[in-house]
């Protein structure tokens, strides 16, 4: 088994919505509360077929240039392309559903746009957990909506089905899985974590430079540009609320450094070792409860922050709003996930050191316990105990993560073209 075969992925940022509708809290992003129409994707593909299918063939013939290993080549039909034409274009899973929902944000009034549902209406993925609330609405097609409420709504939708069990579409070409285990959640967890930037020890014993992540960006981009220059901006919106989700996961220094608590003793301890699997498996467990833990405090701090007052809140709101609007002069998908994944890489050990001095080592140094399926695992009473200095440095090296999160989110609508679309 390689190193990190067992690895987790959870959502990276637990509520991609919440954070996304801050990181547009920004001054100059008025523009976003543009209405658009929906639509269902079969309109889009009759409309638009022609330069959806031109983007498709420049995100092939980028992956050939780059020497990607990890693809076969696919095309979408310019005219009469079927949903079954776009999943084998884009090698996503069939089985997700695209639906034409919006999320309702914490304390928001249920159904201001629609009906509400059942969040296992949009995806079987779509679960509340923890005291995290997720409503759904359903809108019709054809229905005017707030741009800002359609792209923080789908930055949510790459969690939803669209990368899970992907390996057993042999027609796809993703290869062997480099991280990961084939079903279940982390089965995506070469689409949403990327380690360019891992210890050359992790690399040494694991396929952990493998990831696709860029891959993503790249591909929803083209898609995002050619829909908001062939005037579906709904569409344009939707795949750039996609790309921003990739981009927001590599912003989680988890997502962008595989295990960043252990040292070179450890790797000395893992090579010595004669059952290697059992010290891997350990390990891992330690990093997946720092990293879901991680996930379930800032999640639950930007809840409170739309349910009434909340200092936390308050400082995680601030950073996603920011005051920088943009990451500048980036030229496409790599340029922007290479800025993003050095400084999340970089920032790795001092997260996962603020999370160890805030919370128990019952909880941070103990592989026998599972933060995903212990009964008594409480994120809020744990975050009542924390200890008010170790407390605040975690609030503020989260901060400067969130703040990167926000310039990412931004960049990415920029990138695409959002503004001119939305703000001619
Ligand atoms: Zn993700």
């Amino acid at each position: 088994m390689l190193l990190l075969a067992l690895l987790p992925t959870a959502m990276a940022w637990g509520h991609h919505t919440m954070m996304s509708d801050r990181a547009l809290s920004h001054e100059d992003l008025a523009w976003m509360d543009t209405p658009v129409a929906v639509q269902p994707l079969e309109e889009l593909l009759a409309e638009a077929g022609p330069a959806l299918s031109q983007a498709i063939d420049a995100h092939y013939a980028w992956l050939q240039q780059r020497g990607s290993e990890r693809y076969r080549r696919q095309g979408l039909p310019g005219e009469g392309a079927t949903r079954a034409d776009f999943w084998r274009a884009t090698r996503l899973n069939p089985e997700a559903s695209l639906p034409l929902v919006l999320r309702v944000l914490p304390g928001e009034q249920a159904a201001r746009h629609g009906f509400a549902v059942q969040p296992s209406a949009a995806s079987p993925y779509l679960v509340e957990k923890g005291g995290l609330q997720v409503r759904i609405e359903v809108v019709q097609a054809g229905q005017e909506v707030p741009a800002r409420a359609v792209f923080s709504t789908f930055v949510d939708e790459p969690d939803w089905g669209l990368d899970h069990e992907l390996w057993g579409f042999s027609d796809y070409g993703y290869g062997e899985q480099p991280y990961g285990k084939p079903v279940g959640e982390s089965s995506k967890a070469p689409f949403h974590m990327q380690f360019d930037h891992e210890n050359v020890l992790t690399v040494a014993f694991s396929d952990a430079e493998e990831g696709m992540v860029t891959e993503r960006i790249d591909l929803f981009m083209r898609l995002s540009r050619a829909a908001f220059e062939s005037g579906h901006d709904y569409w344009g919106l939707r795949f750039a609320a996609w790309a921003a989700h990739y981009a927001q996961d590599l912003t989680q220094p988890y997502h962008s450094r595989a295990i960043p608590g252990v040292g070179f003793g450890w790797y000395i301890g893992y090579v010595l070792s004669p059952d290697k699997d059992a010290v891997a498996t350990r390990m891992t467990q330690i990093e997946a409860n720092r990293h879901f833990v991680y996930e379930d405090f800032v999640a639950t701090a930007l809840q409170r922050g739309y349910l009434g007052e909340d200092e936390t809140a308050t400082v995680l709101n601030g950073a996603l709003a920011g005051r920088g609007e943009f990451l500048t002069d980036l030229s496409g998908a790599q340029e922007l996930v290479d800025e993003l994944t050095a400084v999340a890489a970089r920032h790795a050990r001092a997260i996962d050191a603020a999370l160890v001095a805030s919370f128990p080592s019952e909880l941070m140094d103990n592989a026998e316990y599972d933060v995903e399926t212990a009964p008594d695992y409480d994120i809020s009473a744990l975050l009542g105990a924390v200890p008010p200095e170790a407390g605040a440095a975690l609030l503020a090296e989260t901060g400067q993560d969130f703040s990167r999160a926000g310039l990412a989110t931004r960049t990415v609508l920029k990138m695409v073209g959002a503004r001119e679309a939305l703000a001619p």
